[in-house]
């Protein structure tokens, strides 16, 4: 762990090197579209209307708060 206080110089000349890579997993977390990517579904709440698409519904409705029996999976027309 002594070594950390020589590492530190390095460190402060890599920083340039580790933005880019920190803006591509940004980047990267926008673009998955959960539809494609198989397994997810689209839930609906059956009290407030409140659509989410993930594997299962979740344990309560963000909005209402009703739990995860209320929703039921919704299909596009
Ligand atoms: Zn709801």
């Amino acid at each position: 762990m002594s070594r950390r206080v020589l590492d530190g110089e390095t460190e402060v000349t890599s920083i340039p090197e580790r933005r880019p890579e920190v803006t591509q997993e940004a980047a990267g977390a926008k673009a998955p579209e959960p539809e494609k990517s198989g397994g997810v579904r689209v839930w609906r709440c059956k009290v407030c209307g409140y659509l989410c698409a993930r594997p299962g519904p979740p344990e309560v409705c963000p909005i209402c708060k009703v739990p995860a029996e209320r929703f039921e999976p919704f299909e596009f027309p």
